[in-house]
């Protein structure tokens, strides 16, 4: 197949991981006989460098015009002292907004050989952990009114969703647990929330048009207890933006590592925005010692979840866990035994193994 993929190196390591996201995508290509053609544009600081601005409309024109947007991270020291309206995480949320992206997808996996970063109990972990956390993100109390009372001693923040914010991010994951393992846990406070109480009955409703997905519905004070106490009874696990927001990074520390989580996130078609879920570690750039593998894995959800490339994802994930395997480690995950190496030569030890 063809596709367009617009790349978003960003700052600091950005462009480091994205560089090996992108060797291990054209890996890809050579094997499978796909042509990806690579669109780089710039957005954050490395924009404001450019253009003045965090995101430039031709950027966002490029990027909506694309079949993906594969991006590092952006932000930085540099440019702490730009006007809060311009500033480089700025260029991102106008990004997300821009193409519309309200599905924010997290997997979650224990990568065995990496089992000893994860701070749960061994016998906790011992089945296997696939959670793939979806976060709505374009509504919720993060976009509803806010105000403070005069005397500034009191203040309101407004909870909003309508049904078909729910219904559109509840049928991505009805689809995506119908490909897994068939399990939905709809996370939500409906035992006080009148938000949550809309949130489960739409869940019902469309529960009846996927006889195939088991739903069951856990109110989100329990579902962060039982993260942590049987994170292997998830599947797929949808949630509100605020509730979402919590969730994902406690199970990002479940699985241990920052510098290997990827992220996705899904508007209504297959176009997507993917990214590592961390920053851009301005302390280590410049060095060639970061983790790379974090964007790898993103690019292996293009793959998936925009190109339908399953085998091809699936590959990419096998050659990750395969050079981990092989005791290979970059500084940031490393423990006795392991051999390090830096960010250019992980990329290439996945590359080869594509
Ligand atoms: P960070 O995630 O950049 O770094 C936190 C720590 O983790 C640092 O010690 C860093 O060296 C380490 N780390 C992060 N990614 C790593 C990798 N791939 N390999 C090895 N080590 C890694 O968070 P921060 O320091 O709070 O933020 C730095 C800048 O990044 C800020 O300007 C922040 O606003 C921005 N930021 C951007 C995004 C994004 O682009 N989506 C997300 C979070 C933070």
């Amino acid at each position: 197949m063809k596709a367009n993929i617009v790349t978003l190196p960003g700052d600091y390591i950005g462009p480091e991981i994205v560089t090996q996201a992108v060797r291990v995508l054209e890996a890809v290509a050579a094997k499978y006989g796909h042509t990806f053609s690579f669109d780089e544009r710039k957005l954050g600081g490395a924009s404001i460098d450019a253009f003045g601005v965090p995101l430039t409309d031709e950027t966002l024109a490029a990027c909506n015009g694309s079949d993906a947007v594969l991006m590092g991270s952006v932000g930085g020291p540099k440019w702490d002292g730009v006007e809060a309206a311009r500033r480089p995480e700025k260029g991102l949320l106008a990004l997300r907004k821009g193409m519309n992206v309200f599905a924010n997808l997290r997997p979650c996996r224990i990568h065995p050989q990496l089992s000893g970063a994860c701070p749960l109990r061994s016998d906790i972990i011992a089945e296997p952990i696939d959670i793939l956390i979806l976060r709505e993100l374009t509504g919720d109390i993060y976009f509803g009114r806010r105000s403070r009372s005069e005397d500034r001693l009191s203040a309101t923040d407004e909870m909003a969703y309508s049904a078909t914010e729910v219904e559109r991010l509840a049928r991505i994951g009805f689809e995506m647990a119908a490909k897994r393992r068939g399990r939905l846990c709809s996370v939500d406070k409906a035992n006080v929330l009148e938000c949550s109480r809309l949130w489960r009955e739409t869940v019902t409703r469309l529960s009846a048009e996927y006889p195939q997905v088991e739903v069951t519905h856990m109110y989100v004070d329990n579902a962060a207890m039982q993260l942590i106490l049987r994170p292997s009874q998830f599947d797929v696990l949808i949630t509100g933006n605020l509730f979402g927001d919590i969730l994902s990074d406690e199970s990002a520390a479940i699985a241990g590592s920052l510098g290997m989580m990827p992220s996705a996130s899904l508007g209504a078609g297959t176009r997507g925005l993917y990214e590592p879920i961390h920053g851009s570690a301005p302390d280590i750039a410049g060095r060639d010692i970061a983790n790379p593998l974090g964007t790898i894995l993103s690019a292996a959800l293009l793959l998936r979840h925009s190109l339908g490339l399953e085998a091809e994802a699936q590959a990419v994930e096998a050659a990750v866990a395969r050079v981990l395997d092989e005791g290979f480690r970059t500084a940031d995950i490393r423990s006795e035994g392991t051999k390090v190496v830096g960010c250019t030569e992980m990329g290439a030890l996945v590359a080869e193994r594509i």
